[in-house]
Formats: C-alpha cells, structure tokens, sequence
C-alpha cells in the first residue's frame, strides 16, 4: 500500500475511527500524529499502536481542533520533517428539533465539525502539495440523508462534503488528492457522546439492523481500512469522491 514512513496526522484518534485509523496506519509503518483532547484516551492509542507496531513513530498532541490547529500541522513538521496525509476525523453531534435548538448549538456543531476541517486544510495545503499527498475527511450518511432532530450535524456533514468536492478541484493542479467516507452507524462512543443511555444505544443498534442494507451495525476497523485505501497510492486516481461505509444504509429507502 506504500504508506511506510508516511507522515500522517489523525484528528480524533483518542476514540472510536480515529483510534482505529491510527493503529492502521501505525500497523504498515507510517509515523502518526495522534490528536484529541483526552490525554488518557490519547495514550491508550498510542499504547495500541505500539502493539500494532512496536517500531512506530508517534506523536501524541493533546489539542482542539477548533482553537489548536496552526499547533497540529506546527508540531507535526517540526517533528517529522513533513506531512504526507491529513485525516480531518473529529467530530460529534448534539440532537434536537429546529423547534427547540438555539444558534449556539449550530455553532458549536459546525465550529467542530466543519470551521476546524477548513483551517486545518488550509494549514496543511502547501505542506501536501509539497509530497504531493492527500487528504481523508470524515463526514456522516448524514451528509447525504436527512436525518430527523440532528439538523446542526447533518448540516455540517453535507457542508464537509462539497468542501471535499471543492478543496478536490482546487488541489488537482498540485496533485493532492481530497476524498470522503460517508459512515453509517459504527460501533464507538459516539452515540453515548450524543446523549444516548445504554438502553437507547442498545435499541440504536438493534434498529440499525433494520435501516442497513448489511443488517448490522458497522466496525470502526471498517471505517479505517476505508481511510487507509484512500489515502494509498492504491487510489492514486481517485480524488473529490463521497465513499459511503454503511453497509448499504444509503441506498435504502423506507417501505
Ligand atoms: P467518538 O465519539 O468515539 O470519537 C470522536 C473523536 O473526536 C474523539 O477522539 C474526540 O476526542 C474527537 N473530538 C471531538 N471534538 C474534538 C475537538 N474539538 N478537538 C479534538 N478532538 C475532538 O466517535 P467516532 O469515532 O464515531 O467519530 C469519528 C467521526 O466519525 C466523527 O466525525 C463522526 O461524526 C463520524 N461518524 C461517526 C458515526 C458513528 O456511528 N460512530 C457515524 C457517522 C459518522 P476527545 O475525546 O479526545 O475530545
């Protein structure tokens, strides 16, 4: 897959994708920065990496996306010299009906999810364009279906998507590819995160049998191994593509 010795930073790798995308990319020897908030969830990733790999390069930076990005791309070429792959992955939701949500939810839920992916895209640019590498966004089936009381996240998703289209066409010329993965519903704490009890979350997945084509529930693994393809020269000729990993959910259609 020729990502050995690849310089790769992954937003959100203290849980769920990102964790996993990390230990991939950890497990065929690409040197990786691990960022996210939680200091202790960070380490386990990098405990988990170590075990993938027990000779990886990785350098945890305990960051916000929303404020810390010039920091991220800073600290990761100080370090290693270069950046190769931008994996914008952090992310999460807040629910509720347009009746009852304020503006300041909107914000918050785009300020993470989307205001933070462009700053980041913009402060990596001329540091790919250099390895002529590529960028992997992490958007939602919410950005391509509507989904009922996440209005603010399905907003930001579908916003993150055409920004992949564009940032695709306007960094063709430089030869750095920008592609997307549309998951479906992934075993991680995202739901939790959302507000969901573990009953809730237990009748989420047992649901998700029904609304997947697959009839399941999906891996973060999955996920990951999505994310490794695209950012190899496996998928040289890809670029500005929308990649759902949801076992079929957006094709479906209610009967
Ligand atoms: P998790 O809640 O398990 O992980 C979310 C990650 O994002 C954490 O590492 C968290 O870091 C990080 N994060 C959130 N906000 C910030 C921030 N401001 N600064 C830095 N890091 C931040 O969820 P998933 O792994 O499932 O989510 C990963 C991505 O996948 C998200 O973009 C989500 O929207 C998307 N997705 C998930 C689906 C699912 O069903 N799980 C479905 C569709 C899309 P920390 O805890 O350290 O703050």
């Amino acid at each position: 897959m020729s990502l050995a010795d690849k310089v790769v930073i992954v937003t959100g790798a203290s849980s769920g994708i990102g964790a996993a995308t990390a230990v991939e990319f950890a497990k065929v020897g690409a040197k990786v920065a691990l960022v996210g908030r939680n200091e202790a969830n960070l380490k386990a990733t990098e405990v988990s990496c170590k075990a993938a790999n027990n000779k990886a390069e990785l350098l945890p930076i305990i960051a916000d996306v929303t404020v810390d990005a010039e920091r991220i791309i800073k600290t990761t070429v100080d370090k290693f010299g270069k950046l190769d792959v931008l994996v914008n992955n952090a992310g999460y939701a807040e629910a509720g009906n347009i009746l009852d949500i304020d503006v300041d939810q909107f914000d918050r839920v785009m300020n993470t999810n989307l205001r933070s992916v462009f700053l980041l895209t913009k402060l990596a640019a001329p540091y790919l364009i250099k390895t002529q590498g590529s960028i992997v966004n992490v958007s939602s089936v919410g950005g391509i279906r509507a989904v009922p009381g996440v209005s603010s996240y399905c907003t930001a998703k579908a916003g993150l998507d055409q920004f992949t289209h564009c940032i695709a066409l306007d960094l063709a010329p430089h030869k750095v590819r920008v592609n997307v993965v549309n998951p479906g519903t992934i075993v991680t704490n995202f739901q939790r995160r959302m507000g969901m009890t573990e009953e809730q979350y237990a009748q989420h997945l047992e649901r998700s049998k029904e609304t997947h084509a697959l009839g399941r529930a999906g891996e973060a693994k999955e996920v990951a191994d999505a994310i490794l393809f695209l950012a190899s020269d496996s998928a040289s000729f890809i670029t500005g593509a929308s990649l759902p990993i949801d076992g079929g959910r957006h094709v479906m259609c209610p009967r």
